[in-house]
């Protein structure tokens, strides 16, 4: 590998570390759509017309799940941070590539 190759590699590098800083919006987690029954007697729900949508983000930390509800008016927030937390894996991917190719001719940094 040339050392322009591998300086283009620290430059995309770079960009890509910057652009992950940019991202402060995000929310890593599935969007989760529920429906329920509820306990008035008689309700259409108890004949299959359920309430909902209601929304959740689930969360996984640790191993453990949580469900979060996500209020109407915050719904598209919510989806924009999940759809951004998607980019953030895209860029991690990236780097982790580029961090390969240069493991592979010894271009790392001393100081990691
Ligand atoms: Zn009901």
């Amino acid at each position: 590998m040339s050392g322009k190759r591998i300086e283009t590699l620290l430059k995309q590098r770079s960009a890509l570390l910057k652009e992950l800083g940019q991202n402060a919006w995000l929310l890593r987690g599935t969007w989760v759509e529920r429906y329920s029954t509820c306990m008035r007697q008689g309700c259409k729900c108890h004949q299959g017309e359920q309430h909902g949508p209601r929304h959740y983000i689930a969360i996984i930390r640790d191993g453990k799940q949580r469900q979060v509800y996500v209020r109407r008016q915050h719904e598209e927030l919510v989806r924009a941070g999940l759809s951004r937390s998607q980019t953030i894996d895209d860029i991690l991917l990236q780097i982790t590539e580029i961090n390969l190719d240069l493991l592979k001719v010894g271009a790392y940094d001393n100081d990691v």
